[in-house]
């Protein structure tokens, strides 16, 4: 799954899961039940075989992925805690790069026995109905986003709203 996805839904499960450590936890958690569904995601091949020569388009779509989902989330919730929901929901990819450069017998296992396990076979699925799958849980994160930071006791916008019901209509 690309990991805009992801990240959009690390941040709402922390806007509306609480305590915050379970959030946070269940964010990183839902790494593996998102990447579980069918779903399209680009290739990064030059980064996994190492042709650094060849890897800035690679880069360059990591790039694009990940930081204008970060600001929206950053913008829209004006929280940090957020931001660290959407990181740990992003951890998993992280500890997957993480593991084609520097391969080690923890990152193998998180990578291989975890991650590779409960990844949705891409073969199984034609490419247009994945592509569409990930499309609509794309558009569907970023309105739960919205309306879930606007709730959220985590958040700037739930005191005032807490406020104006408070005080009630005038
Ligand atoms: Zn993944």
């Amino acid at each position: 799954m690309p990991l805009a996805v992801h990240l959009l839904f690390g941040a709402i499960i922390t806007a509306l899961i609480h305590p915050l450590g379970l959030g946070l936890f269940l964010a990183f958690a839902s790494h593996y039940a998102l990447d579980a569904l069918p779903h399209w995601d680009y290739s990064i091949e030059n980064i996994k075989s190492k042709k650094w020569n060849n890897a800035f388009p690679d880069f360059a779509k990591i790039f694009f992925d990940v930081f204008p989902v970060l600001a929206i989330i950053f913008i829209v919730s004006k929280n940090p805690y957020l931001l660290l929901g959407a990181v740990l929901a992003g951890l998993p990819d992280i500890l997957m790069f993480s593991n084609w450069i520097f391969p080690n017998k923890i990152l193998l296992f998180l990578d291989e026995k975890i991650h590779n396990k409960t990844h949705y076979p891409e073969q199984k699925t034609r490419l247009c109905l994945r592509a569409l799958v990930t499309f609509l849980i794309f558009i569907l994160a970023f309105y739960v986003l919205f309306t879930a930071t606007v709730n959220s006791p985590l958040t700037g916008s739930f005191s005032t709203l807490s406020k104006t019901s408070l005080n009630g209509p005038r």
